[in-house]
Formats: C-alpha cells, sequence, structure tokens
C-alpha cells in the first residue's frame, strides 16, 4: 500500500501529502497515510472567483468542444483506472472490484456526457401571434458546487462535474474531509486532460479541502448557481435552507433507508444473492443499502434462515485482499453508530444475529441481521452501517405500507415472479421511492437513469435520462419575424 508511489503515478506531488493540518488515515488498518492542506478562506476565494472567470470563458465554447474535454478526461480514467481503482479501496475502505467499479461509473457518465454534448436539446413551441416563433434555449448556469460523501469518493462528483462541463459550467469540489486523497487525484487527472484539450480556461475544475466549515462556504457564496449536496439527511437540512436563502439552485442527494420485499413467487435463490449484496456489500455504507426486508410469512422460515447462513460465511477483511466482499467501516465513530442501533433494536426485542467487531485494526465487522415483529424505532432510522430489518409479513398492500412508511425515499424493490404483484409494485400506488427496481436489489444504479430520491432523501436528481437539465438555466425566448406587434392574449394598446 504505497500511497505516496499511487498518487505521483496519478500526477499528484509528494510535498502534497505531507505538512498539512488535514491527517488522513486508511479503514484499512487505520494508520496514518497522509497529510494535505487544509484551504483557507483566501485560497478557497481564489478557487471560487477563478470557478467565476472561467465560467464566463467555458460558457461560450460550443458544447460538442467542450464534451472534447470530458472525452480526454475519461481517456485519463482508462488509462489510470486500476491505480484511481485502488486508491478509492485504500481512501474509503471499500473491496478492489468496488473500487474499479466507481472508476468505470466515471468513465461511463464521461462518455454519456460526451453523447449529451450534443444533445441539450430545447423544445420549439407553437406561438399564438402571427409572424413569431417561440423556443426553448438552455444556457449554462454557473459555477456549480459539488459537495460529496466518503462513501462514492469520486463517482458522485464525476456524476455532477461531467455533466456540469458539458452544460457550460465550471466547478469546485469540496470532497469528504474522509477521504482527499481521491480527490486530489482526480484534480491532477482532469489537469492532464486540460492540458491536452489546450484552451481551457484556468481555475473550470478545483478542488477545496476541508470540513463542513469549508462546505458552508460554498453553500453561502451567491457567485455558486447550483449547489449539489450529497450526503446525511442532517447536512441537507442544513444546506438546502441556507442555498433557498440567497435564491441559490440546490441539488440534494441524502439519505436513504431502502426496503425491499421477498413475495411468496420469488426466486429465492436469485433474491438471497441479491439481499447479501445489497445489505452487506459495502459494508451497508452505499445510499442504496439494503436495510429493511420484508419477507412473507410462508416461506420466511424457509428464506430467513439461508440468509443467516449466507452471512456466516461472507468473508470481512482487507477490501484489497481477492475474495474478501466486506471491507471496513471507515471509522470508529461509525462502529459506535452500529452498535448504537443494534442496542436498540436489542430493546425492542429484535432478535440479532451478527454484529460482533473483528480483527483488531480497522473497523471490521460481521454483519448483522436482527429479526423484528414490528416495522418500529430504529427500523424507521438510517444506521449507515451493515444491519438488516427483517420482518414478515401478510399482504403484498401491507409490505408496500411499511416500505413507503420511513422518513426517507431513495430507493427499493421486489423479488416475484408474479406479474400483479411487480406491476402493483411500480405503480401509483407501489413504492414511492426514487428508484424502485424487479428482482435486482436496490443498490447498484447505472448511470443512464436519473439517481436520487423523495422526501428525506432531498429529491435531486443526477447522473442519466434529463438530469442534465438541472446545470442549465431554461429560457423562453419569442422572436417576431413580421413588421406587426400582435400582443399575446389579443390586449389592444394602440398608440
Ligand atoms: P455527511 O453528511 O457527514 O458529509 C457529507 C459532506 O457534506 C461532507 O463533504 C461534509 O464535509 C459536508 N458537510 C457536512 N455538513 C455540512 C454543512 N453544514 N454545510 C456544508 N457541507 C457540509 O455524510 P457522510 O457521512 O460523508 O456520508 C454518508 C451519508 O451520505 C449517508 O447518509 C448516505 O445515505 C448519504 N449519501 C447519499 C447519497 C445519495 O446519492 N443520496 C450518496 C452517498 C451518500
Amino acid at each position: 500500500m504505497n500511497v505516496t508511489e499511487l498518487m505521483s503515478r496519478l500526477g499528484v506531488d509528494e510535498a502534497a501529502l505531507a505538512g498539512g493540518a488535514l491527517v488522513v488515515t486508511t479503514p484499512i488498518d487505520g494508520s496514518e497515510i497522509a497529510r494535505v492542506a487544509i484551504d483557507d478562506a483566501a485560497s478557497i476565494e481564489a478557487k471560487i472567483a477563478g470557478a467565476q472567470e472561467a465560467f464566463l470563458a467555458w460558457r461560450a465554447i460550443p458544447a460538442p468542444r467542450r464534451g472534447e474535454l470530458v472525452r480526454l478526461f475519461g481517456e485519463e480514467l482508462r488509462a489510470h483506472k486500476d491505480d484511481l481503482g485502488r486508491l478509492v479501496t485504500i481512501d474509503c475502505g471499500k473491496i478492489l472490484s468496488e473500487g474499479l467499479g466507481e472508476v468505470q461509473e466515471m468513465i461511463d457518465i464521461c462518455d454519456f456526457a460526451v453523447g449529451l454534448s450534443r444533445q441539450l436539446y430545447g423544445l420549439t413551441i407553437a406561438s399564438e401571434r402571427p409572424g413569431h416563433h417561440m423556443r426553448e434555449s438552455w444556457q449554462p448556469l454557473g459555477p456549480v458546487g459539488i459537495i460529496s460523501a466518503f462513501n462514492f469518493p469520486v463517482a458522485v462528483w464525476s456524476w455532477n462535474a461531467a455533466l456540469a462541463l458539458v452544460c457550460g459550467n465550471s466547478c469546485v469540489w469540496k470532497p469528504s474531509e474522509k477521504t482527499p486523497l481521491t480527490a486530489l487525484a482526480v484534480q491532477a487527472l482532469f489537469e492532464r486532460a486540460a492540458v491536452k484539450f489546450g484552451d481551457a480556461p484556468e481555475g473550470l475544475s478545483s478542488v477545496i479541502i476541508g470540513g463542513r466549515e469549508t462546505g458552508e462556504a460554498l453553500v453561502d457564496d451567491a457567485r455558486i448557481a447550483l449547489v449539489s449536496a450529497t450526503g446525511s439527511t442532517r447536512m441537507g437540512r442544513e444546506v438546502g435552507p441556507r442555498v433557498a436563502a440567497r435564491f441559490g439552485r440546490v441539488l440534494l442527494e441524502l439519505g436513504g433507508n431502502n426496503a425491499g420485499v421477498v413475495t411468496p413467487s420469488a426466486d429465492l435463490d436469485l433474491a438471497l444473492r441479491a439481499v447479501c449484496f445489497a445489505a452487506a456489500g459495502t459494508a451497508g455504507q452505499r445510499c442504496t443499502s439494503l436495510r429493511r426486508l420484508f419477507v412473507h410469512k410462508s416461506i420466511y422460515d424457509d428464506f430467513v434462515p439461508r440468509l443467516k447462513t449466507a452471512y456466516q460465511s461472507l468473508p470481512v477483511g482487507d477490501p484489497l485482499e481477492a475474495g474478501t466482499l466486506v471491507g471496513p467501516l471507515i471509522d470508529h465513530a461509525s462502529f459506535d453508530c452500529m452498535h448504537y442501533a443494534l442496542d436498540r433494536a436489542k430493546a425492542q426485542g429484535g432478535a440479532i444475529t451478527g454484529g460482533a467487531h473483528l480483527g483488531e485494526a480497522g473497523w471490521y465487522v460481521r454483519p448483522a441481521i436482527v429479526e423484528l415483529a414490528e416495522h418500529e424505532g430504529i427500523v424507521l432510522e438510517e444506521t449507515f452501517a451493515p444491519i438488516l430489518y427483517v420482518m414478515p409479513y401478510e399482504t403484498l398492500d401491507e409490505a408496500i405500507a411499511m416500505q413507503n412508511g420511513v422518513a426517507q425515499g431513495l430507493s427499493s424493490c421486489i423479488f416475484t415472479r408474479d406479474i400483479l404483484e411487480a406491476e402493483r409494485f411500480l405503480s401509483a400506488a407501489g413504492s414511492d421511492c426514487g428508484i424502485a427496481n424487479v428482482n435486482i436489489g436496490p443498490s447498484g444504479a447505472e448511470i443512464g437513469g436519473a439517481f436520487g430520491g423523495e422526501k428525506e432523501t432531498g429529491g435531486g436528481r443526477e447522473s442519466g435520462s434529463d438530469a442534465w437539465k438541472a446545470y442549465m438555466r431554461r429560457q423562453t425566448q419569442t422572436v417576431n419575424y413580421s413588421t406587426e406587434l400582435p400582443l399575446a392574449q389579443g390586449v389592444k394598446f394602440d398608440i
């Protein structure tokens, strides 16, 4: 695990890793791997001013040419996928195939954004006035502030930045203070792509390192046209009203409390694999991790014991080792949160399997299953750790009501081979989440669809579909190509 060598191959100078005030540790064994500089007020101001200046030049460059920069950046990612994927694992502790998968997701969104750079379509609209036409034009918005969480230290930034850049905006990124190294590496790769591009304005993309106060600098700055913030609902509750108070635009991607329903007709082998990946994978540290499972009472005694057995054999350990499926929790505080939740579940009458602390260095845990009779108390909260609450249900309506009966609304799924059940789950009276899946767990979304959730998840949409519209300003344009001046709605104003 030679971080300095890895960082240097990714373009980050050794000097950037020593002497700073932010001590960076790896969750793999808790050891210190770097000390990086925290941006002070003057440096934050310089980067925001630089982003504003860069925006003014970048917005005038044709969108397909802007796409060329994102294409070049995607090439850098392809060339450095192994190193960056490894660094993701060292920075946040997810297993290597997921670290590499995160970089693949960056490559995919770059490809998507390059195509999009020729498809920023508006509508043409029939005018009620003779000799007039109307159209909708999508204009660049302004500098975009991106605040990201520790658990997707690079992919979330790329979902935002790749789209923001082709849409004609500049970006300032405030990564999680727990994972600054990946951000520094991505910035270095971006700068290489910018050099190859040739005339990208200085300051088009920058990184500011620090904790929540550093994020607050973006939140409160009127030059930041859009604040895209990913993290806990607590964070969104603070960020949302502050950006709204200055009439800025906000895109929130917050906590989830995702559920699955296993019906009597489900393919139980498939459901078992899907549940293990979604609930225990990434050590339960995905916003889309499966946290609540409703199992029909007729199959409960068949399915749940098999699930518990599978949990016992999940390989937990060093995420860089081949064969490991569950890496560490991010830190000690996360372990405390997990055990606080398990204590509360126990007090509610929950029967707990797993949850033990494993190993000496790093916060490794055996993923936990908690069987409960009632959907209440701690089950309604998001605990960012591998705890799966399992409850029986009798009717699908009851299961859907429980699935929707939480404050969060990110992702959901049903395992069934009954088309009526599947369609009911996907209907207006079904799941109330931003993401609803059939025979797939709630996690591991593809970039082609819009990603995000409802209620306390914040309502934002990122990545595919028409999520790009959040990064642009819609303008309705009306042109009079006649010599008359007819007014709308037949109004007369003759002078
Ligand atoms: P967090 O809320 O502690 O921190 C997220 C980011 O927000 C960090 O960069 C942090 O420095 C910054 N921040 C915190 N308070 C702030 C404030 N008042 N103003 C400005 N910035 C502030 O979250 P975390 O522990 O890093 O990540 C885990 C959480 O993120 C979970 O709740 C998870 O569900 C959520 N998450 C959501 C998504 C999604 O797409 N919906 C994706 C990943 C993670």
